[in-house]
């Protein structure tokens, strides 16, 4: 074979060896493409400094006709560009990376697992203050401090003039006075000027420090049971290595008390914590629990704080001032000056899982970081996922079981009452209403669970049949009293209540089925003596208002609650002894097979905030299925079993944790697009991994889209990310893939 290569090669090679000094610096982008950018070092910027731009500082660059904030990801010497092509980066923001090498590393894991684009993957890691451009720095206040000067003059060295004497006192108490604190000692800016034209006094910019208090007297810990005392002996010895433990104790074992300790151990060897907690977990008196205990800056980090405050607390996280962190999902990104352990509670919660975007799962994604940082990773729960009871069962995470509840409570009451041919009012039984009247003529309180929220499931014509139905979904339109409307839960399509049937005209029209609203009317009527508190995601935009809401209940009021699964975790109610669930069916009949999981997780959370202090609890179950392998193994308290049991079905059906899973999703606006794409796809891949579909999403059409998805699934889990990856890049190419809207799910939770 003759050695020539094409010409254009060759006029290639000569152009970047002519560049050979060049510095190419590859950046990351805010954009769904599986790829990072060639840029040219802005002007002024020498190859030679721009080799030691750090990767992870951001830089703005031109990108098509507008500029964009992008982030360094390497320096390179060539590109497979020719130099000439490429444009000159504008602005370097950062000196430093804003991620630390860990941080780097699981991004990089989380980009490749979770195929999904890294510029994508980091921007999702900063806060959104940092994804705009701005400064990675506290907001900045004026303040004075003594000179050496200063500090060296007599206390009374200004008694001839009282506001300079005064302030000259305050600066010999502390190291400096803010713009704020010289306002409140009504001092004015002058009477400083004047210190600082004394030479007495300079000025000086500082960060304005969060709101955080320190806590001056912590309590001390509780004397620990011995199940409690076992874990924190495994637990302490791992400190400072990798290693995931599940703590699995029923609701009110002491689980809070074990992390706590755990906690104790390593801000006393001056490290940091992280505490995961699932979404409305966050609850004030969580927060109240651990500022208590501990005399550190505990910041709490969930979705409904200020981008200033976020900002804040990831500055403090980063240069070690705030000792713990406890925060919802993507807290799993901030940046520790020192990271000592990670904590993920309610580790089976959903709500771990991104459902949108960037798929990630925040409980994984903690084992990772745990693993990177050569930490331990303590899962917790009282209805702990398949995955780690399969994790824990092969030896991979060590268990630490709490089987009993701690300090004075006993396990509640099952009462399981089959509602066949029963009576029922509003949903409930005579049992039931007979059981909340006596809790609250004790002068208890009683929580009625029922998983709907609004008024009732939907309107239907009592002449025709016509129903409410969503003309965006295959789903009913949800009845709410308050707002008089209808409201599609699944689009958030809102439509005035119609006066009569749009179909018939008739003007009877019957609501069916019932949600949280119309039990709480009828629980009113009945209960006219007692608060019936509603507590629902309608009523609970805001943490204030559930604060609000459940002033009577901390109180310790005989009152009665109606509510969704908002009130199944997190709280602890010490006079709450009466748990009621409406209706245990409609979860044990389930598509996905991951429901029976997610039912007994919710009845065995729900039944747990019963009797939590000195008070027996009780709770009772209604159902049309009292014979349900669940209720019969929560009735014999049997749960561990049918739990081996769920295990053998997945194992024999090779479900989740037996293979792996994802779930390529498409969705169009014409309907047998998605499919179409789909098809081809499946044909592609289909030898190298089981897949199934495409099908209809459950529910096949949703906000005017048609939903299409294909379930692929193998043993082998790096077989399976081969076919994603290959999967992949043959969406990114394909010209038909471009007009549908597409996502890979990687360990998929919801199947919809
Ligand atoms: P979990 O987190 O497992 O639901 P908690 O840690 O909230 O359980 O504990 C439930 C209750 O038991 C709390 O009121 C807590 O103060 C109390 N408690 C926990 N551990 C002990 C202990 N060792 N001695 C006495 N009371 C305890
Ligand atoms: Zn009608
Ligand atoms: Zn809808």
């Amino acid at each position: 074979m003759v050695d020539c290569a094409p010409q254009s090669e060759i006029a290639n090679q000569e152009l970047n060896s002519t560049f050979m000094n060049q510095a190419i610096l590859s950046i990351a982008l805010a954009t769904p493409l599986r790829r990072t950018f060639d840029y040219l070092p802005p002007a002024g910027i020498s190859a030679e400094s721009a080799t030691r731009l750090q990767p992870g500082a951001r830089i703005t660059v031109p990108f098509g006709h507008s500029e964009r904030l992008g982030i360094l990801v390497e320096v390179k010497t060539q590109s497979e560009y020719p130099a000439n092509k490429l444009k000159e980066a504008i602005n370097i923001l950062d000196q430093t990376s804003l991620f630390s090498h860990e941080i780097w590393q699981l991004c990089l894991w989380a980009a490749d697992y979770y195929h999904y684009p890294l510029g994508e993957v980091l921007f999702n890691a900063l806060p959104v203050m940092l994804r705009d451009g701005q400064a990675a720095r506290a907001k900045q206040q004026r303040a004075w401090r003594l000179t050496t000067h200063g500090k060296g003059l007599p206390q009374t060295a200004l008694s001839r003039s009282p506001s300079q004497q005064q302030l000259f006192q305050l600066l010999l108490t502390q190291d400096f006075v803010s713009r704020e604190q010289l306002k409140s000692a009504e001092i004015k800016p002058t009477t400083a000027k004047n210190l600082v034209t004394k030479g007495l006094a300079e000025e000086f910019e500082t960060p304005i420090t969060g709101t955080s208090k320190i806590n001056p007297e912590p309590e001390t810990s509780l004397a620990l049971n011995p199940q409690q005392q076992a874990a924190i002996t495994a637990l302490i010895p791992a400190l400072g290595k990798f290693h995931t433990f599940l703590l699995q104790g029923v609701t009110g074992s002491g689980k809070t008390e074990v992390y706590l300790q755990l906690i104790s151990e390593v801000l006393a060897q001056k490290q940091q914590a992280l505490i995961l907690v699932p979404e409305i977990g966050l609850t004030p008196q969580t927060l109240a629990r651990f500022e208590q205990r501990f005399a550190c800056s505990v910041i709490a980090l969930h979705s409904g704080l200020p981008e200033r405050q976020r900002l804040d607390a990831w500055l403090a996280a980063r240069d070690g001032s705030a000792g713990i962190i406890i925060g919802t999902r993507s807290a799993l990104f901030t940046p520790f000056k020192s990271l000592g352990c990670i904590i993920v509670d309610e580790e089976h919660d959903l709500s771990f899982k991104q459902q949108e975007g960037f798929r990630y799962s925040a409980r994984d994604g903690a084992i990772k970081r745990a693993q990177l940082e050569n930490i331990p990773v303590l899962l917790g729960s009282a209805t702990p996922s398949l995955e780690s009871r399969y994790n824990g069962l092969s030896k991979r995470y060590t268990v630490l079981k709490l089987s009993e509840r701690a300090g004075v409570a006993n396990p509640p009451g099952l009462n399981i009452l089959d509602v066949r041919n029963e009576t029922l009012t509003q949903g409930l039984s005579q049992q039931a209403l007979a059981a909340i009247g006596q809790t609250l003529q004790r002068g208890e309180q009683a929580l009625v669970f029922i998983n709907r929220r609004g008024y009732a499931p939907t309107l239907m014509c009592h002449s025709c049949g016509w129903t409410a139905d969503c003309n965006r979904c295959d789903a009913r339109m949800t009845l709410h009293l308050g707002k008089k409307c209808l409201h599609c839960h699944h689009c958030d399509q809102k439509r005035p209540l119609p006066p009569n049937c749009p179909s018939c005209q008739s003007k009877s029209l019957i609501t069916l089925g019932q949600g949280t609203q119309k039990l709480e009317a009828s629980l009113c009527e009945q209960f006219k003596h007692f608060p019936v508190i509603r507590v629902d995601s309608d009523v609970t935009q805001s943490k204030s208002a559930m604060q609000e809401l459940l002033r009577p209940v901390h109180q310790g009021e005989a009152c009665l609650l109606v509510g969704t699964q908002l009130l199944a975790k997190g709280h602890d109610f010490p006079r709450l002894t009466l748990v009621v669930i409406v209706d245990a069916d409609s979860g044990l009949y389930s598509a996905d097979f991951r429901g029976t999981e997610r039912t007994a997780q919710l009845l065995l959370q729900v039944s747990g905030r019963a009797g939590r202090a000195d008070l027996a609890g009780q709770v009772v179950l209604q159902t049309h299925q009292p014979d349900h392998p669940l209720l019969l193994a929560l009735r014999e308290k049997t749960t561990e079993d049918w739990y081996q049991q769920l295990l053998a079905e997945r194992k024999l059906f090779s479900l989740p944790p037996y293979s792996y899973m994802a779930l390529i999703r498409a969705d169009s606006t014409r309907p047998q697009q998605g499919e179409a794409l789909l098809a081809r796809l499946r044909d592609r891949i289909d030898h190298e991994a089981r897949t199934m579909g495409p099908l209809p999403a459950p529910m096949a059409r949703r906000g005017g889209r048609f939903r299409n998805q294909l379930l692929v699934q193998s043993e082998n889990r790096s077989r399976l990310h081969r076919v994603l990856t290959e999967a992949e890049q043959w969406l990114e190419q394909d010209k038909q893939a471009r007009q549908i809207r597409w996502s890979i799910d990687v360990d998929p939770q919801d199947m919809g």
